[in-house]
């Protein structure tokens, strides 16, 4: 991004009084009544500034409750005039933009689905010129920062200078407590590229489960996150959406109310910390590669002399050795048995590669 973006700070088109910034509210409008009861519970907490909702749902599969629609739009207005809260809802379509400005939404955000397609990003971008709606962007389902940024340039080019983004964690392969990892390097590093972009996190869209959404929501405050987006619904294990990871408008105010917030100076402090770590990581793992070739590259002379000399490429004994010896030095250093012994096979099997090609003649053989 570059750095000549000038995004208005946060605190001049939203008042939170030096806080985090909190939007809360129904993952999906269902009826009118859903709405508007959740909506009054919630405005009775002082910490909430904005209500959101989701219109228009993305769903997986056709079938599935695909949201109230534009009927929902009426049920909005309700809410603002009785409660006086603003209004964020989500918008996936230039169609969607224009409801949105012709209902006076105070904020619109884009999903995670729709960052994902820059063509989608460019047709809202259109329908956002002439216009300065703060819009909140969400980042893709993908852990790829380069499309979140896109996607932002996007609606900033378009003439939105009111922009937020919203960290609501990434989809991931591997076996994970969260619905979306967190992966908080993505958010933090776009807060080094981009110093006055407000970042918000999404516990709810992380965790997937009730149970995290607390732990996470602090960790967003620790790591300087500007504020939260929190899904609550009157009555989270009858709503038609995302039932796992809403919170009654009573269990969010008790999480609300229990976190800390630290002051700036101490932050500073844990971020110097934390990126003197990360650069002593990076460091190291520099040092554990050269290390790592240097002994291949021994393999590989070990390799050659079995060769001349018609010796084979497995000496079992010698093996069998080498693994009882790290497996002791490793278990002492402190490394889990599991690890070391995975680590030492994959290096086995590398060394042992190699060698095979040595004697097969296909290392080092030049491409013709
Ligand atoms: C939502 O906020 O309800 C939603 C659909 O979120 P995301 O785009 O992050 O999946
Ligand atoms: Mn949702």
């Amino acid at each position: 991004m570059s750095t000549d973006i000038e995004i208005t700070p946060l605190l001049n088109w939203i008042n939170t009084h030096g806080k985090p910034l909190v939007i809360a509210g129904p993952c999906s409008a269902e009826s009118e009544e859903q709405l508007l009861q959740t909506a009054r519970e919630i405005a009775k907490i002082p910490q909430v500034q904005v209500f959101r909702s989701g219109l228009w749902k993305p769903r997986t599969r056709p079938g599935e409750f695909e949201g109230a629609g534009n009927k929902g739009l009426k049920w909005l207005r309700k809410v603002k005039k009785e409660t006086g809260l603003k209004l964020a809802i989500e918008v996936a379509k230039p169609e969607h933009v224009e409801k949105a400005l012709e209902h006076q939404i105070d904020i619109i955000w884009l999903g995670a689905r729709t960052v994902v397609n820059p063509f989608s990003v460019q047709e809202i971008a259109e329908a956002l010129k002439g216009n300065n709606i703060p819009v909140i962007v969400k980042n893709p389902i993908n852990p790829d920062l380069k499309l979140w940024i896109g996607a932002i340039e996007r609606v900033y080019d378009a003439g939105i200078n009111k922009i937020a983004a919203v960290h609501r964690g990434f989809h991931y392969f591997e076996k994970s407590p969260f619905r979306n990892a967190p992966m908080w390097e993505i958010p933090i590093e776009l807060k080094r590229i981009a110093p006055s972009l407000p970042i918000i996190t999404d516990p709810s869209h992380i965790c997937g489960n009730r149970e995290l959404i607390p732990t996470i929501s602090q960790k967003a405050l620790d790591f300087e996150m500007d504020g939260l987006m929190i899904e609550s619904h009157m009555n989270p294990d009858l709503a038609l959406t995302d039932a796992s990871q809403q919170l009654t408008p009573v269990a969010l105010k008790t999480l609300l109310d229990n976190l800390v917030i630290r002051e700036k100076s101490i932050d500073t402090e844990f971020y110097s910390k934390f990126e003197e770590l990360r650069t002593e990581i990076d460091k190291l793992d520099g040092e554990l590669l050269q290390i790592l070739a240097n002994r291949l590259k021994i393999i590989d002379e070990i390799g050659q002399f079995k060769k001349e000399n018609h010796i084979t490429i497995l000496q079992m004994k010698r093996w069998v050795g080498i693994l009882e010896d790290r497996m002791a030095q490793g278990t002492h250093l402190g490394l889990k048995k599991e690890f070391l012994q995975d680590l030492l096979a994959l290096i086995h099997e590398e060394s042992i590669q190699r060698q095979s090609d040595i004697f097969i003649g296909t290392k080092n053989r030049k491409k013709s």
